[in-house]
């Protein structure tokens, strides 16, 4: 029986466990460990944020859904991979051992990164920050909003697309959702009452994508109001102000920002990760260096941007490829990435995008309509009631159909 660890049950850990789930017994003996108790199911947080969504909505219980099909559950800190040994060391001193490991312990937000950010920044990136974020949004009496994306630095170990934010999916929900919530259901006025600036370090807001989704979004926003401020690298939030590396400030009574994302510091101090801590892998997923690790998700070096469906591509294929080296009937899908999210845009409202542009491909979607909502709703549920378990192949096959209709 080969020992398999699994270190961080987030999208990308779980969809692996699922996947090698049918061998747990029969040719495999997985343990994941994880610090949290529960997986944050990150697409749904700006609900929390803007609408006042429950945050149990968005947690996945992990020891009874893990144990209960055959697998080790530990709630436990990984502070250090000794990948010549095969072998973890735990906060709690105790050493694991593996055959194989897989590596998904997503990104790290690197909130202190930010000066003035721990007294007078908000986010939106986890479940402590997103509750924060509510109870400042609901008594908020209207003032300046800035949100963007903090610049994040990789490492060139492997090729990605050097993007300088992780991903800005997230700041397009929030200026929406945020304007959205403060007009309709506050009954503020644009102008009169609040004013929402954005943000992008880059040259171009939302660099992961072609012209059709950066032309539609550009649309609502001039609609509504909502002024994009381009080569804006983030230096510092102030109690009534944000400043940039290029010496301009803007008020600013609400910051809402995504901060640099990071590699752990476990990483950061092991032979394991690039010069910035991330996983360099090939297109199969394997370590470049050590042929019995595998990574998946936003740890990766090629991961860009820092996507869940990214993150689910990925864990498939390192699934597959461990599994045909077990001597699985099993192929190997294509290390083929896109761009593709639902962003939530107040309401009834929402955008799908479906984009390859960023790899060399020609597809490049927008569709603003109820349907994208009602597929985002769907794709959410269906996560939170299947805990973390994603929608089996005909259901993917099917929303594939039906992004060519739109
Ligand atoms: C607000 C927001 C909205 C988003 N919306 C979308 C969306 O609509 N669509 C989309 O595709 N993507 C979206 N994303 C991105 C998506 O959530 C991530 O890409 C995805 O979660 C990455 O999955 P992962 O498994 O790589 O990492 P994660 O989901 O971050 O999981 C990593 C796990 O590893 C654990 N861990 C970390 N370090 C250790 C350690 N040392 N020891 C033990 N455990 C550890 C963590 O506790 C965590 O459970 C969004 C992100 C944010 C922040």
């Amino acid at each position: 029986m080969k020992k398999i660890v699994i270190l961080g049950a987030g999208f990308s850990g779980l969809h692996i466990f699922y996947k090698l789930r049918h061998l747990i017994g029969k040719k495999l003996d997985i343990t994941l460990i994880d610090k949290r108790s529960h997986s944050l199911l990150k697409p749904s947080l700006p609900e929390v944020a803007f609408e006042g969504a429950a945050i149990s909505h968005s947690l996945v219980e992990l020891k009874h859904t893990i144990s209960s099909k055959g697998a080790t559950f530990l709630q436990n800190e990984v502070v250090e991979i000794d990948a010549k040994a095969n072998t973890l060391k735990l906060k709690d001193t105790t050493t694991i051992s593996y055959d194989y490991l897989f590596i998904t312990v997503g990104a790290v937000k690197d909130y202190d990164a930010i000066k003035g950010y721990k007294e007078f920044g908000y986010s939106v990136c986890d479940d402590t920050q997103a509750q924060k974020l509510w109870e400042k949004v609901k008594h908020f009496e209207g003032g300046n909003i800035v949100t963007g994306a903090a610049k994040s630095v990789w490492g060139t170990r492997v090729d990605a697309p050097p993007l300088l934010a992780p991903c800005e999916g997230p700041i397009g929900e929030i200026m929406f959702m945020l304007d959205y919530y403060l007009k309709k259901d506050r009954g503020l006025k644009r102008s009169e009452d609040y004013k929402i600036d954005i943000f992008t370090p880059g040259e171009i807001f939302f660099e992961d994508v072609g012209d059709t989704p950066r032309e539609v979004i550009g649309k609502y926003m001039q609609e509504k109001n909502l002024l994009l401020h381009n080569n804006k690298v983030l230096k510092e939030i102030g109690k009534d102000f944000i400043s940039f590396e290029d010496g301009t400030k803007m008020a600013c009574d609400l910051a809402i920002v995504i901060p640099p994302y990071s590699a752990p510091v476990l990483l950061q101090n092991s032979d394991v990760g690039d010069e910035k801590g991330f996983i360099p892998t090939d297109k199969q997923m394997r370590h470049l260096d050590y042929q019995n690790i595998f990574a998946a998700g936003d740890i990766t070096a090629l991961a860009q941007p820092k996507l869940g469906h990214i993150a689910i591509i990925q864990a498939a294929i390192a699934a597959a490829t461990f599994m045909k080296e077990l001597g699985e009937d099993i192929e190997i899908p294509p290390h083929d990435l896109e761009v593709f999210c639902i962003m939530n845009m107040g309401g009834h409202d929402a955008t799908l995008i479906v984009s390859d542009n960023l790899y060399g491909g020609k597809t490049d979607k927008a569709s603003f309509s109820p349907i994208s909502k009602m597929m985002k709703w769907g794709f959410d549920n269906y996560l939170y009631y299947n805990k973390g378990h994603m929608p089996p192949d005909i259901a993917l096959d099917m929303t594939d159909k039906l992004v060519k209709i739109l």
